[in-house]
Parts: C-alpha cells; structure tokens; sequence
C-alpha cells in the first residue's frame, strides 16, 4: 500500500465507514457487472441427446470395494468409506468409439488407474434416504478416477491432504452419460479395466460396499447435493500402475468402453 492509500485509509477511517458508501459495496451488487474474463464450464455429453450435462462437483467415493480396501491397507469391516473431491476442470471427456489421448501428469513416477462406475444427479438436497436417493440420478457413465499413487501415499504418510495425488489436471477421465430413464440403474454387472489388452481390474458393481442409493444418502448428509454433482463410485482391486504408451481400456455392462492412450 503506498503512501497516498494509507492516508486515503486513514482519512476514512477517521471520518467513519460512511466514507466508504458508493464505492465498493456498489459494485460487488450488480449483477450487470461484467465478468473480467471468461471461465470455462465443465460439460459431458449424454447419449441421444443435443443436450449435455453441466458439472458442478465431483465427488470420488474411496475404498468402497472391500478387496480394494484391503490391497490399499484398511479394514473394509472397521473403517467405512469415505469421500474426497476432484475440481470439476479434472474431466477429461473420452468420446465412444475413439482412443483419447491422456497426458501422463507430472511428477509421478506410479501412475495408477481406477476404473469406476459415474453417477451424475440432476436432483439434490440434504439428509436424502436410501429409499429416496436414486430418485436424484440422472444418468451413469463409465469413468477413471487416475491418481499419483507415489503422491497420494507420501501424503498421506504425512498427515496431509491428498489433492496432489488425486486433484489434478484430466485426472477423471469419462465417458458419455447414460440417461436413466433408457438405460436404469446400474446396481450390477461386470467392471473391468484392460492395459494393453491385458485385463488389471475385475470385479461386478454388486461388491460395492456402499450403493450409489447409499453413496448420495451418506453424501448428502455432509453435503447439500446439488444438480450437476456427479459421483465416482470407488474402484475395485488390482488398482495398479501405467506408463507413457499404455493404452487402457475400460469396461461396465450395458455401457459402451472407453479407451485411453497414455502419452
Ligand atoms: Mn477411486
């Protein structure tokens, strides 16, 4: 602050707050302010639709398969799930019938992927029942939630957050959004993810320790939901590790496969 501001402050402030009237509050009020520049919204195309769906939160449920749970060093019988957040601009979108190319991120050296089942809510609200909560979705998609194992791990040694592990830039890859009302839920069927044509994860989504009806109620009971929140619903075992020139492939019944290569 240079010299003229701290008199300009000083001033005021001798002469009370009414000083300040007409000056900021006026513009932090109107709505017709401009924005000063423009920032991108987050959206993923939904199957037999020109519409999309906008993305408000990403929610990732973690050690939600009890086999997962155990290869990542938990009790799956004493330590329930948990959540954590991925910002929205993590999505990267894996368009069906094409190989996308994913950036192998920085500073890792143990990339690791973890295919999941997506729900995206077009409902919220809080303290939502079971009974209640897949009234709130809108559709599924078939989704990775990739992660810097090496950071997440050294973090969490630590005590601290594990953002730089899990919140980084395309680290949630997704496919297109299966709307309920054509496709239903997806409570069960096979789950798998292949890494150069070898299959590394596999599992049925009926071994998910918490439902998504489970998932959004326990959610909601931290969280307002909201429209455009969308949920990765854990992974299961055999997470483990790719490298540049890798390609995944991943797999849900009744939705069509995705696949990334890693360069
Ligand atoms: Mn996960």
């Amino acid at each position: 602050m240079d010299a003229e501001k701290r008199g300009l402050f000083t001033k005021a402030g001798a002469v009370g707050l009414s000083a300040f009237a007409g000056y900021t509050p006026t513009v932090m009020a109107d709505s017709a302010a401009k924005t000063l520049f423009k920032v991108a919204t987050t959206t993923i195309p939904i199957v037999g639709s020109h519409k999309v769906f906008p993305v408000r939160r990403i929610y990732c449920i973690g050690r939600n398969y009890a086999a997962h749970a155990l290869e990542m060093g938990s009790d799956p019988t004493r330590e329930p799930p948990f959540f954590f957040q991925k910002p929205t601009d993590a999505i990267q979108l894996v368009p069906v019938g094409q190989t996308v190319h994913h950036p192998y991120p920085p500073l890792t050296k143990n990339y690791h992927h973890e295919i999941e089942l997506v729900a995206a809510l077009a409902k919220g609200g809080r303290n939502i029942p079971v009974d209640k909560a897949l009234e709130c979705v809108y559709g599924y998609a078939i989704g990775l939630d990739m992660t810097r194992r090496d950071l997440q791990r050294a973090m969490g040694d630590q005590k601290k957050p594990w953002e730089i592990g899990k919140s980084f830039d395309q680290s949630a890859p997704i496919g297109p959004i299966h709307p309920v009302e054509k496709f239903g839920h997806f409570k069960e069927g096979a789950i798998w993810l292949k890494v150069n044509g070898v299959i590394k994860q596999e599992a049925n989504l009926a071994q998910m320790i918490w439902s998504v009806a489970e998932q959004i109620s326990q959610l909601s009971a931290a969280f307002e939901l909201m429209p455009g929140d969308i949920i990765y619903a854990g992974t299961p075992e055999n997470v483990g590790p790719v490298v540049k020139g890798d390609t995944m492939e991943g797999h849900i019944d009744g939705l069509p496969n995705i696949t990334l290569k890693v360069i």
